[in-house]
C-alpha cells in the first residue's frame, strides 16, 4: 500500500517535494537531534489526491493512527486522555514557503473532559481555558469559517473588563461557554468533542486552504505551480502560554535587512505563536531573553550556531519556550534584502562555510539592480499621489515640467512630465531627473530610453490627467503646477507630491570609482563577488553607448568595449536641419552638399567616443531608422501650412517638408525603408559614415590612441545586401589614409538573417544579434504597441510569464541564435557573436547567452555590472 505518512525521524532537509519545506526541515533538526516536539508528516501526495478526488486517500487516516500512537508511546501521553491529554498542532507547509497563507490549528484534543486534565496536570486553570477558547477559535475560523471578528468582539470585551491582571480562570471558562454558542450558531452543531475527529477534519481543512484565495493569489504572484498541494505537519504542542518562564518568539541567524552578524528576533512572554503574528500585544527584542531566560538564550544561541553551520546560510526559526525549556518549531533558509544576500554570501565565504562559486549562486542581477539605484527613505513620506509602472528605477526628485525644451533649459533637477514620449523627448529625457508619462507601459519609448540611460521613469500612470497647454495635470481633484516639485519611484512606481529625501546608492559610488572597495560590508561584498565573476566568466560585456561621456562611464562600470554606437541620436537636435536638407535634397549635387556638411559632425562624435574606449573595441551602427522619423510629424506640418496659407503667406520650407513627410509615409515603419535598405537607396548616407568612422580612427591613431571601431550593418535579410554594403564601405575605407584595420559585420535582427546565418558570415566579420527586433518580427509583435494592448491578457493567461522583450524567448528566438552562431562559425570559424539588444542586460538571458556560446553581450552602461555578475552565475 502507498505510505503517505512520515514520522520526523523518518524525513530530511532533501524531501521537501514529498513532505514540504517546513516538514523537511523539522525532520532535519530531528536528525540534528535538536529539540523538536514529536511529530509526523502527511505528505503532499495526499494532498494532491484529496485536491483531485475531493477525498484523502484511502487507508489515510489508519495510517496516520499508527504514526500518532507511535508519538503517544514516545511521550506516554494520550490524545483524549482526561488525566494528560497529548494535545496537537495540525500545519500546513507546502514545497516553498508560503507565510500566513495556509492553515494551522493548535491545541487539537481539547474538548469539555480533556481541559480540566490539562488544568490539573499544569496546575494552571487559566492557561487550560484559554487553550480551550484558542482551540475553538482557531477550529471555528480554520474548519468552518466562522468569521474571526465574532471571536474577536467577545475576547476583547472580556479583556476590557477583566483588569490589568487578565482574565481569571472562571472569566476564561464563561468565555469558552460564549464561543460554544458563537460556533454553534454559526455552523448548526456543536463544537466537535471527539479529538481523533478534531484531527481528521484539522487535516482536511489544512488540504483545503492549499486553494483558498489569498493562497492562489500568493501562489499567482510567487509563480508557484498550482497543483503541487500542501503537506500536514501534526505534532506535540509546546506551550508558551504557561506563565513567565514560558514563551514563543521567532529568530535570525543574522540581520535579514543588512546582512550583519548578531542576534535578531522577537521574543513574546507567556504567549502562544500566534499572538506574536496577530500583534496582541508588542514583542521584546531576542537579546532581551538572555535578561529573562539566559540557560534558555545561551541554548538558542548554540541551536542556531548549529543550524547556520548545518544549513551553510542564514536561518529563520520559530521557537517556543515551555517552563524554562525550549523548542524548535520550525527553520528555513531566511528570505532576505538584497544588501543582505551580497554581504552574508561574502561573509560565509569569510567564515570557509561556502566557496566563492557557490556565493555567486546566492546573489542575482536583478539584486545588484536594486542595489545600484538611489532609493526614498519612506518614513514621515506622505501617501503617494498615484501609482504608474515602475519602468526604470530609482528614486528622483525634482521641479516639473512639461516639455523637453524646458527640461534642457532647467537649471535645478527636473522631472519630465508627458502623455508620451517621442524621439523629440530625448534633449529633455538627458537633462530631467526623472521622466513621468501617463500612457504606455514597460516597453514604451519612454521606458525604453530612460533605463537605456538609468534615468528614473515611471510610465502609464493613467491617473494623471495632463494639460501642458495649462502647464498642470491632475488627480482626483489635486492639481500640480509646472515648477511644483514631486518625487517619483522608479521601482515601485509610486508618485508624491512634494520632496521626499533621497539616499544615494554606495554601491553605485563604489562601482563609478568614486569609493573605495573597502567602504563598508556592503560594497565590500559586492566588490568581493564581482571579482569573482570578472574572473570566471567566458562571456565579455560591452556597453551600448552612443556618447564620449556614456562611453567613459560605461568603462568605469566595467565595459571592455562598446557593442552598440547607435548613430542616428547624432542626428538629433540643431543637427535635424542638416537631415531635413538631405531629405529634401533635389539631385546628387545637393546630396553631396547635405552630406558633407554631415560628415565633420559625426567624425567629432567618433573621434569623442573611441578615446572614450581607447584600446578597446567600438561597434558603430550605421544608421537604422526610418528617415521620416528625423521630420516633424505630419499634423504639425500639416497645421503649419494651412496657418501659413490663411495669412496668405508662402509656407516655403515646411510646404517642401510637407510633400517630403506624405511622400514617406509608411503604413509599417518599422518593415519599411530602413537599416540597410537606406543604404543601398540613398546615395551616400553609408559611405559618409563609413568615411566619418575611417577619418576619426586615423584622428585617434595621429594623437597616438589605439582606435578599435568596427562597422555594422543593421536590417540584414540576405547576404547580397551586406556585400553591397561592403564593397562601399571597403572603397571608402581604403580611400582615408591612416585608418586601422576596421571590421565589417552585421546585426542579425530579421529570421531570414538567422535562417541563412552560413551565407552571411563569409560577408560579415561579425555577428551581433539585435534581439528586440528579431523578438519583433520572430513573433510579428510590434513593440511600440503590444505592451499597451493585449499583453497584459497574454500574461494573465499564461502565454508567456514575461514578456519576450524583457527576457529572451528561448524556445523561439533563442533556437534562431543558436541555429545562427551554429551556420555562422562553420562558415567562418573565427567570426565574433555578441548581442546587443536590451536582453543584453537581462540576467536570465544573458544565461542563456552563454549557454548559446556568444563572445560577449552589451547593455546600456548602468547594466554592465549586472550583466558582468550574470555572466559569472553562468560560468560557475
Ligand atoms: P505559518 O506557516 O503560517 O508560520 P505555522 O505552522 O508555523 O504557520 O504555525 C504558526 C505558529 O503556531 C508557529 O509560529 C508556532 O508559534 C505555533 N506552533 C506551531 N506548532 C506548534 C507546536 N507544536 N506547539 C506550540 N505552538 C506551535
Ligand atoms: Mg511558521
Ligand atoms: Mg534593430
Amino acid at each position: 500500500m502507498a505510505k503517505f505518512v512520515y514520522d520526523f525521524i523518518e524525513g530530511d532537509r532533501s524531501r521537501a517535494d514529498l513532505l514540504g519545506g517546513k516538514g523537511a526541515n523539522l525532520a532535519e533538526m530531528t536528525r540534528l537531534g535538536l529539540p523538536v516536539p514529536p511529530g509526523f508528516t502527511v505528505s503532499t501526495d495526499a494532498c494532491r489526491v484529496y485536491l483531485r478526488t475531493g477525498e484523502p486517500p484511502e487507508g489515510l487516516f489508519a495510517e496516520i493512527n499508527a504514526h500518532l500512537r507511535e508519538v503517544e508511546a514516545r511521550l506516554d501521553r494520550w490524545l483524549g486522555d482526561r488525566h494528560d491529554p497529548l494535545l496537537l498542532a495540525v500545519r500546513s507547509g507546502g514545497r516553498y514557503s508560503m507565510p500566513g497563507m495556509m492553515e494551522t490549528i493548535l491545541d487539537i484534543g481539547l474538548n469539555d473532559t480533556t481541559v480540566h486534565g490539562l488544568a490539573a496536570r499544569a496546575g494552571d486553570a487559566r492557561f487550560a481555558w484559554d487553550s480551550y477558547r484558542r482551540l475553538i477559535q482557531m477550529y471555528g475560523r480554520t474548519v468552518y469559517g466562522v468569521p474571526a471578528e465574532e471571536f474577536e468582539r467577545e475576547l476583547e470585551a472580556l479583556r476590557a473588563s477583566a483588569g490589568p491582571a487578565g482574565p481569571s480562570a472562571e472569566q476564561l471558562r464563561d468565555l469558552v461557554e460564549t464561543y460554544k454558542k458563537v460556533f454553534a450558531a454559526h455552523v448548526g452543531h456543536d463544537f466537535p468533542q471527539a479529538p481523533h475527529e478534531q484531527l481528521y477534519l484539522a487535516v482536511r481543512s489544512v488540504f483545503e486552504s492549499w486553494n483558498s484565495e489569498r493562497a492562489r493569489i500568493y501562489r499567482r504572484q510567487e509563480r508557484i505551480p498550482d497543483d503541487l498541494g500542501t503537506a500536514v505537519n501534526v505534532m506535540a504542542m509546546v506551550f508558551g502560554n504557561l506563565g513567565p518562564d514560558s514563551g514563543t518568539g521567532v529568530a535570525f541567524t543574522r540581520d535579514p535587512a543588512t546582512g550583519a552578524p548578531g542576534v535578531y528576533g522577537d521574543y513574546l512572554p507567556d504567549a502562544q505563536g500566534e499572538d506574536v503574528v496577530a500583534g496582541i500585544r508588542n514583542t521584546i527584542p531576542l537579546p532581551e531573553l538572555e535578561r529573562i531566560d539566559p540557560a534558555s538564550f545561551r541554548r538558542l544561541m548554540t541551536i542556531m550556531a548549529t543550524l547556520e553551520r548545518h544549513y551553510r546560510d542564514l536561518c529563520d526559526i520559530e521557537f517556543t519556550i515551555e517552563r524554562g525549556r525550549l523548542w524548535m518549531l520550525q527553520t528555513r533558509v531566511g528570505k532576505r534584502t538584497a544588501a543582505a544576500a551580497f554581504v552574508i554570501a561574502a561573509q560565509l565565504v569569510q567564515e570557509g562555510l561556502i566557496s566563492l562559486d557557490e556565493a555567486l549562486l546566492r546573489v542575482n542581477g536583478a539584486q545588484l539592480g536594486q542595489l545600484m539605484f538611489p532609493a526614498f527613505d519612506l518614513s514621515g513620506a506622505p501617501a503617494p499621489l498615484a501609482v504608474g509602472v515602475g519602468a526604470s528605477p530609482g528614486a528622483a526628485v525634482g521641479r516639473v515640467v512639461f516639455d523637453s525644451a524646458a527640461a534642457a533649459a532647467a537649471t535645478e533637477p527636473v522631472i519630465l512630465v508627458r502623455r508620451e514620449t517621442n524621439p523629440d523627448d530625448l534633449p529633455g529625457m538627458i537633462a530631467a531627473a526623472g521622466v513621468l508619462t501617463s500612457r504606455g507601459g514597460k516597453t514604451s519609448h519612454a521606458a525604453v530610453v530612460a533605463r537605456g540611460m538609468g534615468r528614473t521613469c515611471v510610465c502609464g500612470a493613467d491617473a494623471l490627467r495632463i494639460a501642458p497647454e495649462r502647464g498642470e495635470f491632475a488627480v482626483g481633484d489635486r492639481v500640480v503646477r509646472a515648477g511644483d516639485v514631486i518625487s517619483i519611484d522608479g521601482t515601485t512606481g509610486r508618485i508624491y507630491a512634494g520632496e521626499v529625501p533621497v539616499q544615494p546608492s554606495p554601491v553605485a559610488r563604489y562601482l563609478a570609482g568614486e569609493l573605495a572597495p573597502q567602504a563598508d560590508p556592503l560594497v565590500a561584498a559586492v566588490h568581493r563577488l564581482l571579482g569573482h565573476a570578472d574572473a570566471v566568466r567566458r562571456l565579455g560585456v560591452r556597453a551600448n553607448a552612443d556618447t564620449g561621456p556614456d562611453a567613459r562611464r560605461a568603462r568605469r562600470f566595467g565595459a571592455t568595449g562598446i557593442g552598440l554606437c547607435r548613430t542616428e541620436h547624432m542626428f538629433l537636435g540643431e543637427r535635424r536641419e542638416l537631415v531635413e536638407r538631405l531629405i529634401l535634397a533635389d539631385g546628387p549635387d545637393e546630396v553631396a552638399a547635405a552630406l558633407d556638411a554631415l560628415l565633420p559632425l559625426q567624425r567629432a562624435d567618433f573621434v569623442d567616443i573611441l578615446a572614450a574606449m581607447d584600446g578597446l573595441p567600438v561597434t558603430i551602427r550605421l544608421i537604422d531608422p526610418p528617415l521620416h522619423e528625423f521630420l516633424p510629424p505630419l499634423h504639425e506640418l500639416t497645421a503649419r501650412v494651412a496657418r501659413a496659407e490663411a495669412l496668405g503667406e508662402d509656407p516655403g520650407r515646411d510646404g517642401r517638408l510637407l510633400v517630403a513627410v506624405r511622400r514617406m509615409h509608411e503604413s509599417n515603419p518599422m518593415l519599411g525603408l530602413r537599416g540597410v535598405r537606406l543604404g543601398l537607396v540613398i546615395p551616400g548616407l553609408f559611405a559618409m559614415q563609413v568615411r566619418a568612422v575611417a577619418e576619426a580612427a586615423a584622428q585617434r591613431v595621429r594623437e597616438g590612441g589605439d582606435p578599435r571601431p568596427e562597422i555594422m550593418v543593421p536590417l540584414v535579410g540576405d547576404v547580397k545586401e551586406l556585400a553591397a554594403v561592403r564593397v562601399e564601405a571597403e572603397q571608402v575605407l581604403a580611400g582615408v589614409p591612416g585608418a586601422p584595420e576596421i571590421p565589417i559585420g552585421t546585426m542579425i535582427e530579421v529570421p531570414r538573417a538567422a535562417l541563412t546565418a552560413g551565407e552571411i558570415a563569409a560577408e560579415a566579420h561579425f555577428f551581433s544579434f539585435g534581439t528586440n527586433d528579431l523578438t519583433q518580427t520572430a513573433w510579428a509583435f510590434s513593440r511600440d504597441d503590444v505592451e499597451g494592448s493585449f499583453f497584459g491578457a497574454y500574461l494573465e493567461r499564461g502565454i508567456f510569464t514575461t514578456s519576450p522583450f524583457e527576457s529572451i524567448d528561448v524556445k523561439g528566438v533563442g533556437r534562431l541564435v543558436r541555429l545562427a552562431v551554429a551556420e555562422g562559425r562553420a562558415a567562418r570559424p573565427e567570426l565574433t557573436v555578441g548581442v546587443c539588444g536590451e536582453h543584453g542586460g537581462d540576467p536570465e538571458s544573458v544565461a542563456f547567452f552563454a549557454d548559446a556560446g556568444l563572445d560577449y553581450v552589451s547593455c546600456s552602461p548602468y547594466r554592465v555590472p549586472i550583466a558582468r555578475l550574470a555572466a559569472g552565475r553562468a560560468a560557475v
